[in-house]
């Protein structure tokens, strides 16, 4: 049985729901943060668990160079390995492929590539995304897909789609032929409305560019392979942000009403509101945890750079309305000074502040949600 969700609210487009997973129920909308290679940068998991997160997600192209698939599936998939008791997403390393990896070559049957790390040769393909993301085992997983460049011209973006749609029924079906070998199978409670045993979730992705009536394609035509979740990807690839939205409303409108909707990649604190607002279910981005590590902080009150000199004898903590252990302990002085003088606490603490930062605000959309209210960012009284 794949995940089950539930919408139990909505307030205008927005939608406050729950993903129940094999390990554990997901409060939607929902901000996945980051843990790149088995790890969110800088915090051991029981402060994770702290933090709040009920997802995490997990990046399938540097796992499986590092320490390798079949390493994760021995210890029991990322849940064991990691000792990560709640729900992972993994993607389906296409997106690191095309971002991050030197002469790459995309044929019909998958993509050749070298490792960003050593200059190995490598090949991807729907049905080894599918077998890699089995064996680390998490509880949704995706198509494999091409995400288009941007720009892209029209029949560029069409080939594009073409092939990522025929990819997806590809990745469909190795997934319903080995959804079993996940290697947490009977470890799990099955679930208590039907016999099968739980399994992964594999979700669909959306492409089309920038093209609208291309994205309205691709959704009917991914919808009609039949998934429970669909992804909108190739965006954030560069496109102005105006741009960005009006795909992502547009393509909602094709999406089925009942399943999950994520949009990946995204985004800023603002952002994220404002699509949880669109009817947006899930989202994932490196920016909360990426911008901790440089000293970019999200607060209340707007973005501070904790590295500037006018912080060195604040007393104040970083976000007075932030409840979290950072804030509850710390000064400015003091984060400023760890990051000055390149403290690995500096990397800790910010990214704890930054990620309890981005829960908090989601806590926030779904109260909203809940009480009928279309989402508005915590920013959005100061602009
Ligand atoms: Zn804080």
């Amino acid at each position: 049985m794949p995940c089950a969700f539930h919408i139990q609210t909505t307030a205008g487009p927005g939608r406050r729901g729950q993903l129940v997973t094999p390990h554990g129920t997901i409060e939607t909308p929902v901000f996945m943060p980051v843990g790149t290679l088995a790890t969110v940068k800088g915090i051991p998991q029981d402060l994770l668990e702290e933090i709040g997160p009920e997802i995490i997600l997990s990046n399938t192209y540097h796992l499986y160079l590092r320490p390798g698939v079949d390493t994760v599936r021995k210890l029991g998939g990322l849940h064991g390995f990691m000792s990560w008791p709640r729900a992972v997403l993994t993607d389906s390393g296409g997106f690191q492929v095309f971002s991050l990896s030197e002469l790459r070559k995309v044929k019909e049957e998958g993509v050749t590539f070298r490792s960003h790390l050593d200059g190995s040769s490598h090949f991807f393909s729907p049905e080894s995304s599918m077998e890699a993301q089995i064996g680390l085992g998490a509880d949704v997983i995706m198509a494999f897909d091409e995400c288009t460049e941007h720009p892209a011209d029209a029949r560029r973006t069409r080939e594009s789609m073409e092939l990522t749609l025929r990819w997806t029924a590809r990745s469909k079906k190795y997934f319903e032929d080995h959804k079993h070998d996940v290697p947490w199978k009977g470890l799990v409670q099955k679930d208590a409305q039907s016999d099968g045993a739980a399994t992964q979730s594999l979700f669909g992705i959306v492409q089309g560019g920038m093209d609208l009536a291309l994205r309205r394609e691709s959704a009917e035509r991914t919808i009609e392979i039949g998934f429970p979740g669909y992804a909108i990807g190739g965006l954030s690839v560069g496109e102005p942000r105006h741009l960005t939205r009006e795909v992502v409303e547009a393509t909602l409108q094709h999406l089925p009403a009942d399943k999950p909707r994520y949009l990946m990649g995204v985004g800023t604190p603002e952002e994220i509101v404002e699509y949880a607002a669109l009817g947006i279910d899930m989202m994932d981005c490196v920016l909360p945890t990426r911008a901790a590590r440089h000293g970019l902080l999200f607060t209340s009150e707007g973005r501070i750079s904790i590295k500037q000199a006018r912080y060195a004898q604040d007393e104040a903590p970083l976000d007075p309305k932030c409840p979290c252990r950072v804030c509850q302990r710390y000064s400015r002085a003091y984060l400023r000074h760890l990051y000055a003088a390149n403290e690995v606490l500096a990397q800790v603490l910010n990214t704890i502040h930054n990620l309890s930062f981005y829960l908090d605000t989601m806590r926030t959309v779904r109260q909203s949600i809940s009480l009928g209210d279309v989402p508005r960012s915590p920013l959005a009284a100061r602009q």
